[in-house]
């Protein structure tokens, strides 16, 4: 029978390796004992007052005890709600209210050092929870009971399929982060569709290098790879001198990320030889062709671009598998979810014109939390919803992405797709890294930006660069001005927020 729920998607007596921690020593987890771990651990949850759709803020890196915690929540009808470790305390308050959550498990010694979550979660009455493996266990510590109380007695419920098993925002790229209810529905949907899209078997090992606390990294590196009886290798964090060490040591065959660690890959020293890989992933932010081909050549390994978002439980298309044709710059073909690009009248138009892609499939949230507006203006009648992003097909009906709709620059009523500009300037012999974006304009209401990240020894000027450009693009997507800076600012996970690039520019410039 097929799986319907997180609890019963992979099998729970296996002797096979589910989960390697590369910590010294290096930590090996069967799926029998993963298993065992977290039925233990929801007991521990439903003894310390965790209720059926509770929120569990999740405030922990990439660790076994993230790993566990999440499954227990999920497994149980409470509400796994992971938190990137790293934020401030207004915005670990921000989650936690938006939520209500009832616990936030945080890592060890953050109660004694007044950790940003450990004040975030007292200012709303959550209960503050230490969670860390040791010895030979995953420990919970209660420090603060928060609005919890006692139940000794608490029988563990068990998730139904329609239940919410995690609550991610939305990286908030385009406003503020709007909060995604997924189901074991929802997810089970895309681990089966990630399953397929790459064949993934027992056989396949992938090293997680992408944070749990988003779906990149918890479905198409973790889940997804567990529901087809492979493991999971998960260093505690991304280091680009220990990524082939451990991609070697360990034996993985595969891994997804964002583009920017593909970059850091590229320019870090190269293992030697370079170990067998069955395919990259990328997804996540653009993969320019230049950086697809450089991957392909120096990995000797097929680059599948695919396109996700949180709202879809992370994939909605992918590039497929040789002897399918991968076609650079595109995000490839729906994978167990239909893609139709409509127009503002929902109506399909032909291949190579581009409008909204809107997705429809199992997977899809039902709607945003406390959202109504949002949740009106994000579906069409027919249940396609709509991503806002910009897009067409090409003949073959690959998608290609040409932006986003809120960060299109409209230069006097003249769509400019930021990406496009991008993709040109990253090809000039001396920028390491460009990112476009729209500026206010008191003739056209908006004009382009451009940020550019010079490579190391190399100089360049903006009239050199606009001059360059001039040959490539027509006049009117020349950037009125250039910018240089030495570092991209970028979020957690890696992506190019436009809108914040534009201001941090401008602010220097001042
Ligand atoms: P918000 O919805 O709050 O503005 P966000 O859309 O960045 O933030 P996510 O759900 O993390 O939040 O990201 C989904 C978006 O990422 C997609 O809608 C798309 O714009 C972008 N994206 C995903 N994969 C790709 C890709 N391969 N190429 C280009 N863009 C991509
Ligand atoms: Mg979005």
């Amino acid at each position: 029978m097929s799986p319907t729920t997180l609890a019963n998607a992979f099998s729970k007596d296996s002797q096979s390796t589910a989960v390697i921690v590369p910590s010294s020593p290096p930590l090996e987890v069967s799926y029998r004992r993963l298993t065992a771990d977290v039925r233990l651990f929801q007991q521990k949850l439903a003894k310390l007052g965790i209720r059926p759709e509770s929120a569990v803020s999740i405030a922990l890196p990439n660790s076994y005890e993230f790993i566990v915690s999440f499954l227990a929540a999920a497994w149980q009808r409470a509400i796994a709600a992971p938190l990137n470790p790293a934020y401030k305390q207004s915005e670990f308050e921000f989650y936690i209210d938006d939520l209500s959550s009832a616990v936030a498990l945080v890592p060890k010694g953050a109660y004694a050092q007044d950790a940003a979550a450990v004040r975030a979660a007292r200012k709303y009455k959550a209960a503050i929870v230490e969670c860390y493996f040791e010895g030979d266990e995953v420990i919970l510590d209660v420090k603060e009971k928060g609005k919890l109380a006692d139940n000794a007695n608490a029988a563990v419920e068990v998730a139904q399929p329609d239940d919410v098993a995690l609550v991610l925002h939305t990286s908030g790229t385009t406003g503020r982060p709007k909060a995604v209810p997924l189901t074991h529905r929802n997810l089970l949907r895309t681990m089966k569709n990630i399953q397929a899209t790459y064949e993934l078997t027992r056989a396949d090992r992938t090293m997680l290098v992408m944070p749990l606390f988003h779906v990149h990294g918890l479905l198409a590196g973790f889940l997804a790879p567990l529901a087809s009886g492979g493991s999971v290798v998960v260093p505690l964090k991304f280091s680009a001198s220990e990524f082939w060490r451990d991609f070697t040591q360990h034996g993985a065959n595969w891994y997804t990320a964002v583009p920017t660690i593909h970059q850091i890959l590229l320019k870090s020293p190269l293992p030697s030889p370079i170990p067998q890989i069955r395919f990259i992933r990328s997804c996540s932010s653009p993969l320019s062709p230049k950086v697809f081909h450089e991957l392909e050549k120096t990995f000797n390994a097929p680059v599948l671009e695919a396109y996700a978002m949180t709202e879809a439980a992370h994939q909605m298309t992918s590039n497929p598998l040789p002897p399918g044709k991968r076609h650079p710059g595109s995000v490839g073909i729906g994978q167990g979810v239909e893609v139709k690009i409509l127009d503002q009248s929902g109506n399909e138009v032909p291949n190579g014109k581009e409008a909204e892609i809107c997705i429809r499939g199992e997977n899809v949230t039902k709607g945003y939390l406390n959202n109504p507006s949002a949740n009106a203006s994000s579906f069409t009648k027919d249940g396609f919803f709509r991503t806002g992003d910009q897009g067409k097909k090409d003949d073959d009906g690959y998608i290609i992405i040409t932006g986003r709709i809120k960060e299109l620059i409209n230069k006097g009523g003249e769509k400019i797709s930021p990406i496009e500009l991008d993709n040109v300037i990253a090809h000039h012999p001396s920028v390491s890294e460009a990112v476009s974006f729209a500026m206010e304009d008191e003739h056209y209401g908006q004009d382009i930006g451009v940020a550019v990240v010079v490579k190391e020894g190399k100089k360049l000027d903006g009239e050199e660069l606009k001059k360059w450009m001039s040959e490539k693009v027509a006049k009117f997507k020349l950037p009125k001005k250039v910018f240089f800076t030495d570092v991209m600012p970028k979020t957690a996970t890696g992506k190019i927020q436009r809108r914040l690039v534009a201001e941090a520019m401008i602010k220097n410039a001042q």
